[in-house]
């Protein structure tokens, strides 16, 4: 590890590409190069098209992919996009309407976040174990959660609280200019730099600690999402939305559902319960 990888917040631009366990292992799939400027370019598009078109019109699979100043052609890559799109379009037919979140989840290929061994479930609309009692989260609440707080407006400093193996990190930088992710399970902060190291995203930034506590140092947030549920959301993360922020989060114990709070003025915020969820529960302090 240099002394880069150890400094925080960690800038994923500044790492450079060792090797890429993932790529290897997935090789029965695609070989996936994502130019961050790729994605974003798709995802631009997508805001011009209609929901309907964004699972058809997607330019990725046409475009070269270009890897440190190389044109990498994907050629067994066509399956594995013709997946992704359908499992996007099954999202959409589940009310996620927002085009540039549905074009964030096709972008980001969701296979190269689990274990080989889970790999061709990658595309089922399903959470799947990442180990140490975690989960990935299943598309459709990433894509729903996303939508409701980005609310077609511009998301510029998001916070994610449980980066778990960096899925949602990387959907969430294709639809805000920063995102700052915090996990509390050092084994899986290591996952996710890991995950996330080959794709050079270079507006996340992964930190290491206890979520509930927020980041006061950089807030404040015009979005906070929460990967885990907690009995009430933490007085902390309300304190840094901005105000016109919008948090959002799945509350409860056996019984969950999403809560949105949206930050009306300083001392005055809204709170709005949405549908019934499933994720792992969120835990204080940091192993
Ligand atoms: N965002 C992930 C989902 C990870 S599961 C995805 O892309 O699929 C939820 C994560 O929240 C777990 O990794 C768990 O360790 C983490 N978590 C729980 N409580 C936390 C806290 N207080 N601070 C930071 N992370 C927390």
């Amino acid at each position: 590890m240099t002394e880069k990888d150890r400094k925080f917040p960690l800038l994923l631009s500044s790492i450079v590409n060792k090797s890429s366990r993932l790529d290897a292992q997935t090789s029965c799939l695609v070989r996936t190069e994502m130019p961050q400027t790729a994605m974003r370019n798709a995802v631009k598009n997508a805001r011009l098209q209609s929901v309907s078109t964004v699972t058809l019109a997607m330019p990725l699979e046409n475009a070269p992919r270009v890897k440190a100043g190389k044109v990498v052609q994907e050629t067994s890559g066509l399956v594995s996009i013709g997946i992704r799109r359908a499992m996007v379009a099954r999202v959409a037919r589940q009310g996620v309407t927002d085009s540039m979140v549905l074009a964030a989840v096709e972008a980001i290929p969701r296979h190269l976040f689990i274990e080989s061994g889970l790999a061709s479930q990658a595309y089922i609309d399903a959470s799947l174990p990442i180990g140490h009692h975690q989960t990935i989260s299943q598309p459709y609440i990433v894509a729903r959660m996303i939508e409701i707080m980005r609310n077609g407006g511009e998301l510029r400093r998001v916070l994610e609280i449980g980066t778990g193996c960096g899925y949602q990190a990387a959907v969430l930088s294709l639809v805000a200019k920063d995102v700052y992710s915090i996990e509390r399970i050092k084994a899986l902060h290591e996952l996710a730099k890991s995950n996330l190291r080959p794709m050079r995203i270079a507006n996340i930034r992964l930190h290491y600690g206890d979520g509930m506590l927020g980041l006061p140092q950089v807030a404040p947030f015009d979005g906070i999402i929460l990967a885990a549920a907690g009995l009430e959301v933490p007085q902390a993360l309300l304190e840094q939305l901005s105000i016109g922020g919008r948090l959002i989060a799945p509350v409860g114990g056996g019984h969950q559902v999403l809560q949105l709070i949206e930050r009306i003025a300083k001392n005055e915020w809204k709170s709005s319960i949405l549908e019934k969820c499933h994720f792992v529960p969120l835990r204080q302090g940091v192993i």
